[in-house]
């Protein structure tokens, strides 16, 4: 990939089987960005917009990030990475000219898909934060330079803007405006099943003794997300490690220490 400041250029390798769980959200993915990008002659012929915009929303660790990078690779699209949180501690200006020439490249690399990280930090929710002197904030002028780019979109021209952010409800309704963001997914943590698959996902190159149950594993793990089994995952690789330098497969018990050892950062409160 090449790589300017800031900004990651590439056509991501991770496919929608590296995902576990979450068939229903993908299956939407692949309608809202795949198709359009695939079948644009299609929609043209029925005079159906696209969507421009999806934010995803939803706990960290839980695959928003690589949701998006599935649908672009799925898409075969070029992949913008921004984020938020860097836009806005950049110099007066730096932000907004790195926003306008990644749309910029994104029209000349199409199809691409450009993923916002942390939109929440420049999309919060407009009023109440001008500053005193009266000029627009630094979140402000980003938004608004966001916004008139997404407007800029013509129609069906295969750049799709994906977001992602923890605090759905910081975000300003401006971007949820029709030819916006149309389309906002939530992202859940895992029930019992995708924890399965997840694991499964994870431990598919490694050694793994016939003593481990992948199934208990998953039923052991409630509230923990996916990047929290993934590092279960391969913490349990280390421990056996650890255990024997010469190991050959990794066992239940390895699984059963880390297990112990970890607690899961969601509560049942933040997601019920
Ligand atoms: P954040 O809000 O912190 O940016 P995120 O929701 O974007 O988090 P990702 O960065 O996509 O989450 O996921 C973090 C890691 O967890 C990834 O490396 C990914 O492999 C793993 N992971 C998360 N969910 C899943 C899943 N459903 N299947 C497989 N791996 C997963």
């Amino acid at each position: 990939p090449s790589i300017t400041r800031g900004v990651t250029v590439e056509i991501p390798k991770v496919t929608w089987e590296d995902i576990g769980g979450l068939q229903d959200l993908k299956k939407k993915l692949q309608q809202a960005v795949e198709w359009p990008i695939k079948n644009a002659a299609a929609f043209a012929r029925l005079g159906i917009s696209p969507v421009r915009g999806v934010l995803l929303h939803g706990p960290p660790g839980c695959s928003k990030t690589t949701l998006a990078k599935a649908a672009a690779h799925a898409a075969q699209a070029s992949f913008f990475s921004l984020s938020g949180a860097e836009l806005y501690s950049m110099y007066v200006g730096e932000g907004e000219s790195l926003l306008r020439n990644t749309f910029q490249r994104a029209r000349l690399a199409a199809p691409s898909i450009i993923f916002f990280d942390e939109a929440d930090v420049i999309a919060a929710k407009r009023g109440g934060s001008t500053s005193t002197s009266g000029n627009a904030t630094v979140g402000e002028r980003l938004l608004s330079t966001l916004l008139t780019e997404m407007d800029g979109l013509e129609q069906a021209n295969g750049i799709l803007v994906l977001a992602a952010t923890n605090r759905p409800h910081a975000v300003d309704a401006a971007l949820m405006r029709p030819g916006r963001f149309d389309l906002v997914l939530y992202v859940p943590p895992p029930d019992l099943e995708a924890r399965y698959e997840i694991v499964c996902v994870h431990t598919r190159n490694m050694k793994i003794g016939d003593d481990v149950d992948l199934r208990e594993v998953a039923e052991d793990t409630e509230l923990f997300t996916g990047a929290e089994l993934e590092g279960l995952c391969r913490e349990a690789g280390m421990v056996a490690l650890r255990d024997d330098i010469s190991a050959t497969v990794v066992c239940g018990r390895h699984f059963q220490i880390v297990k112990r050892s970890l607690k899961p950062a969601l509560t049942r409160a933040e997601i019920d």
